[in-house]
């Protein structure tokens, strides 16, 4: 328990707000070549990147993560400092100790297990990490290295991926997310003709324009969702026009929409709703989309199926498969073939003031990430 505490006291003292690493992958870096690992780093500043791996036979099982945390936030509202970590009733305090550096000190200490006792090893395991993960930089993160590591062939037919993010609602291990929605954003802008209330032939009301088109994106009703995903929901997030004074009808209007779509749809259903609804109601409108995730799910296979078993084995508890939450870098992940899900501490105060973990949980944690790999990778 120990090893694990003193390898996160470290990385909690790495300041990373997104999208600096502030060395904490040079640490890394450093424990897994002292495991035998070997390290590469795919920088696109401002993130850092790197993959990692041990062994050159499939399956290939990847630990992947990020090293960037979300800022502070306001200091008086922590009891203690946020990057330092510390112990209060068996909780572990520290921005970042649940999303996610609890995670990847869960994933060093499991892969070092792993690697002292894997000479019968047939697989390899990777570590696959990031800085750009909570902020607007993601394109620089896991998306480019996923895709220069695709193009250089280190994917094999069999490769599996656990990400860290914390899935689990009340104890580790509850929850595992088998999947995201996808997520589709819409910025419109419709142009009227700006005049006088007073002379209303003269001029064009882009808010009445699309007051009836509205209503339809606001009650459509896009699908049931299916096993694994709950209905299609399209969200107005923002709309603004006028505010030129009582008596102007404005010349134009603003209007920004996000859709969470289960796997019943597909971007291009959407878009195609979308402006069939304006075409329909002879509204002209300049839309631009913006595809921030496609909908990932892995319903079935080996690493689901060795994770429910190893959780259901050392819990006592069958874990609940979950699609719910926003999206997160599974969506780069998975449209390569790779089977991938989420396993990682409890979620209750991420992005908070006085982030906690339970230090018994992520203790389990790592020895869950052990057992998967384990009973993924050895005969
Ligand atoms: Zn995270």
């Amino acid at each position: 328990m120990s090893e694990i505490i003193s390898l996160l006291e470290q990385l909690i003292a790495f300041e990373s707000v997104t999208p600096y690493d502030a060395g904490t992958q040079a640490f890394m870096i450093r424990y897994l070549e002292a495991l035998g690992f070997t390290c590469e780093v795919y920088n696109h500043p401002p993130v850092s990147n790197f993959f990692a791996r041990w062994g050159t036979r499939e399956p290939l099982l990847l630990f992947a993560g990020h090293t960037d945390v979300v800022a502070a936030g306001d200091l008086s509202a922590w009891h203690t400092p946020p990057f330092e970590l510390h112990e209060k009733d068996g909780m572990l305090y520290g921005r970042g100790v649940a999303d996610m550096k609890g995670s990847l000190a869960a994933m060093l200490i499991a892969a070092k297990h792993f690697v002292a006792e894997a000479s019968e090893t047939i697989g390899s395991l990777g570590f696959l990490i990031t800085s750009g993960e909570e902020g607007d930089d993601f394109d620089c993160g896991t998306p480019h290295i996923v895709t220069a590591l695709a193009n250089q062939g280190c994917f094999h037919q069999k490769t599996y991926c656990i990400l860290g993010e914390p899935s689990s609602t009340e104890a580790v291990g509850d929850m595992i997310k088998i999947g995201r929605r996808g997520s589709l954003t819409a910025t419109i802008r419709i142009v009227g003709k700006q005049g006088h209330v007073a002379y209303p032939q003269f001029a064009i009301n882009p808010i009445h324009e699309i007051s009836s088109v509205l209503h339809c994106l606001a009650t459509h009703s896009w699908d049931e969702g299916n096993a694994y995903f709950p209905p299609t929901t399209l969200q107005i997030t923002h709309i603004h026009a006028g505010g030129l004074g009582g008596n102007v009808i404005p010349g134009e209007l603003g209007l920004q929409f996000n859709v969470r779509y289960s796997t019943e749809q597909t971007d291009s259903s959407i878009r195609d709703q979308v402006e069939a609804y304006f075409k329909e109601h002879g509204v002209t409108a300049e839309i631009s989309w913006r595809l921030n995730g496609t909908p990932f799910l892995t319903s079935n296979g080996r690493l689901l199926d060795t994770t429910v078993n190893v959780i259901t084995a050392t819990k006592n508890k069958t874990p609940i498969l979950s699609t719910t939450g926003g999206t997160s870098d599974g969506r780069f992940i998975a449209p390569f073939g790779i089977e991938t899900l989420e396993l990682g501490p409890v979620n209750k105060t991420i992005h908070q003031a006085n982030e906690c973990v339970l230090k018994s949980d992520l203790v389990c944690l790592a020895n869950l990430y052990y057992s998967i790999a384990k009973a993924l990778l050895q005969p």
